[in-house]
């Protein structure tokens, strides 16, 4: 299988991020694109640089402003007296119905969820590499290859429209599924990240024509709170194509792998000429989240399973953290993706 990476996605390093209020360091490190670069070698992938798709696949899913923000904000911060290193927000808008600030404090709020994704002089250029891994993967699968994997790092799934939050900027899932629809006229994005998700979910709650369905832990006492419950189920004309299958914390393979045929029976009726896999390694009973119990055997199993659907196939990086087991999940999920490819 061809998978798709750039070196500049490895230079965006945060430091820190807010625990329960307690300053840790932050999970999505630059190493993990080397445990997850073994993994995908180790299934036998050939790695290759995407190609520099500018800003169009991208503004397909985001708007200008939050674009603009992304590229410009960490050197107008520099400019702030006494101002943190990295861009981390300290102010939001309780509801979104006031003004657009003009400055850079206020914008950080406005288009910051939490203190999980802060920007440094690298993140803009690392999350556009990982965009366009994304859109490289997508376009491949478009040729007519049944599948293809992106390595994206930074991930991609908790970025809406003009937000970042969770360690994402850029909504890969979102702009590989987008790029998708210049040839499917229906496309079904299938996350199985540990956490929901919710700016996957956002980008599309109003459209009929991406089905977003999602199995996580069950936000009740769990990131991202606000999002991922059963009855979000889209609006407006999306109202049904948006699908949560919330996990009990610690279920393991058997009851994720059950999940998982309750989200192919809602695809499978959605009928998508083409899928995405938001593929979260985080699942994973050792990653450093622990939120649920999936095995390194059972993400091969979801990959054996994902790919009965039978569908063109773009699979999509998104959490997954340090932990001894973590290009051994990717492996695990891409062999047995690939075990049942023709
Ligand atoms: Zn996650």
């Amino acid at each position: 299988m061809k998978a798709f990476y750039a070196e500049e996605q490895k230079r965006h390093d945060p430091k820190a991020f807010l625990s329960s209020g307690a300053a840790q360091p932050n999970p999505e490190k630059p190493e993990r694109v080397e445990r997850l670069l073994a993994g995908a070698l180790s299934a036998g992938c050939t790695i290759e640089r995407p190609r520099d798709h500018g800003l169009g696949p991208v503004a397909a899913v985001h708007t200008p402003e939050y674009l603009d923000f992304l590229e410009h904000i960490y050197a107008r911060w520099q400019r702030i007296e006494g101002a943190s290193a990295e861009v981390i927000p300290n102010v939001h808008p309780i509801a979104r119905n006031g003004s657009y600030p003009a400055s850079a404090v206020g914008q950080a709020g406005y288009h910051m969820a939490d203190t999980a994704c802060p920007i440094s002089g690298e993140t803009w250029q690392s999350a556009l590499w990982s965009a366009w891994s994304a859109v490289d993967a997508a376009e491949t699968v478009m040729s007519g290859v049944p599948a293809a994997y992106a390595l994206c790092r930074p991930p991609g799934h908790h970025a809406f429209a003009d937000v970042a939050g969770g360690f994402c900027f850029i909504n890969n899932s979102a702009v590989a599924a987008q790029a998708l629809r210049k040839q499917a006229a229906r496309v079904a994005i299938l996350d199985v990240d540990l956490h929901h998700g919710n700016g996957t979910q956002g980008i599309f709650y109003a459209r009929p024509d991406v089905l977003t369905v999602s199995l996580h832990a069950d936000p009740v006492r769990f990131y991202p709170f606000f999002w991922g419950h059963a009855d979000e189920r889209g609006e407006g004309p999306g109202l049904g194509y948006n699908f949560n299958l919330p996990l009990p914390r610690k279920s393991a393979d058997s009851a994720f792998l059950e999940a998982l045929e309750v989200a192919f029976q809602r695809i499978r009726v959605f009928s998508p000429d083409a899928l995405v896999v938001a593929l979260g390694l985080d699942a994973f009973g050792g990653d450093p989240f622990g939120g649920l119990s999936v095995t390194t055997p059972g993400f091969s199993r979801i990959g054996e399973a994902i790919a009965k659907l039978d569908l063109p196939t773009v699979i999509v990086q998104e959490g997954g953290y340090l932990c001894d087991e973590l290009g051994d999940n990717l492996t695990a999920f891409l062999t047995g993706f690939g075990g049942k490819m023709r």
